[in-house]
C-alpha cells in the first residue's frame, strides 16, 4: 500500500473512540514555502527605497549650504517615498487578497461604472503622457462580484497599458460578451500600441515581484505586484486574466469575469 504523509489531531469523543483530523502535510508546507518566499521578497523589495530614502536625508544635510543642490535632493526624496508608499499600499492589498477573504463581497455590478472609474483614475496618467484613452461598450453588462475590487483590477491593466507605451501611444478599453456553451462571460480587454513582452515572460508577469527588464520597468516606477493583485482578483471572481503581445506591437489584456444574467432572464 502507498505511504501517504498525514498528520493530525486526536480529538477523544467517547471510551475507546476518537476522532482524528488530519490534514494532508504537503499541501500546508507549500502554502508556508509560498508564504515565506513573499516575506523574503517583501523585505528584499522594501530595501531598496527605504535604503535611498536614508541616503537622500544624509544628502540633504551635507548639501545644507546649496541649495540648488538641497531641492535636488529634496524631490528625489519625495518620488523615493511616493514609491514605497505605492510598494506598502499594493503588499497591504496583495496580503487581504490572499487571506482568502471570506468578506468578499457579492453585488450587482455594472462593467460601465468599473470602466468609467478605472478611466477616470488613468486619465491624469495619460494626460501627462498624452496617451489616447478610448472605449467601447457594445451593450450593458452586469457581473456579481466587489466593486472596488474590479475596479482596482481594470485601473491597474490601464496603468501598465500606459506605462509600457510610448509618446502619444493608444490605449482601448472594450468590452464584449461571450458565450461557450452554456456559460456566459464579459469580456473587459485593455490594448495598447506599446513595447509588448516577449512570449517567454508572458506567462510570468502575472507572478508577483517579476519585472520584464527590471532595470527599465523601476524607471517606469511600478512595484511588479499589479498583475499578481490583478490575478487574484479575476480568480476570486471565478474569471481570469489573460494576455496576448507581441514585442513593439502592443499587447492585449482580457479580464473575463462570469456574467450575471438577470433572473427569468436566463
Ligand atoms: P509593474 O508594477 O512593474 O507594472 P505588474 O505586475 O503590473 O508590475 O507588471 C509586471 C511586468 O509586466 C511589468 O514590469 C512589465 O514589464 C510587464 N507589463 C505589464 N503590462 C504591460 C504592458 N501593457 N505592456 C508591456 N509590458 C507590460
Amino acid at each position: 500500500s502507498e505511504a501517504v504523509q498525514l498528520t493530525g489531531r486526536v480529538v477523544p469523543l467517547e471510551d475507546g473512540v476518537v476522532l482524528v483530523i488530519t490534514e494532508d502535510e504537503s499541501a500546508t508546507q507549500r502554502v508556508e514555502a509560498v508564504r515565506r518566499d513573499f516575506v523574503a521578497n517583501v523585505s528584499h523589495e522594501l530595501k531598496t527605497p527605504v535604503g535611498a530614502i536614508g541616503i537622500l536625508a544624509e544628502a540633504v544635510e551635507a548639501a545644507s549650504d546649496d541649495p540648488e543642490a538641497v531641492s535636488r535632493f529634496a524631490s528625489r526624496l519625495q518620488v523615493e517615498s511616493a514609491r514605497l508608499a505605492e510598494l506598502v499600499g499594493q503588499i497591504i492589498e496583495l496580503s487581504r487578497l490572499q487571506a482568502a477573504d471570506p468578506s468578499l463581497t457579492l453585488d450587482v455590478v455594472d462593467i460601465e461604472d468599473v470602466i468609467d472609474e478605472a478611466l477616470g483614475r488613468s486619465r491624469e496618467a495619460a494626460h501627462k503622457r498624452s496617451v489616447v484613452l478610448t472605449r467601447t461598450q457594445a451593450q450593458p453588462a452586469q457581473v456579481l462580484g466587489d466593486q472596488w475590487q474590479l475596479t482596482d483590477a481594470v485601473a491597474n491593466l490601464v496603468q501598465n497599458a500606459i506605462s509600457y507605451s510610448g509618446h502619444q501611444a493608444r490605449v482601448s478599453v472594450s468590452v464584449s460578451s461571450v458565450t461557450t456553451g452554456d456559460d456566459e462571460f464579459v469580456d473587459i480587454k485593455v490594448s495598447d500600441n506599446g513595447i509588448g513582452i516577449a512570449p517567454d515572460e508572458q506567462e510570468r508577469i502575472f507572478e508577483r515581484f517579476y519585472r520584464v527588464d527590471y532595470g527599465r520597468s523601476r524607471e517606469s516606477g511600478g512595484t511588479g505586484l499589479g498583475l499578481a493583485i490583478v490575478r487574484h482578483i479575476a480568480s476570486s471572481h471565478g474569471g481570469t486574466i489573460s494576455v496576448w503581445s507581441r514585442p513593439r506591437q502592443g499587447s492585449t489584456f482580457t479580464l473575463r469575469l462570469p456574467s450575471h444574467t438577470k433572473e427569468g432572464n436566463s
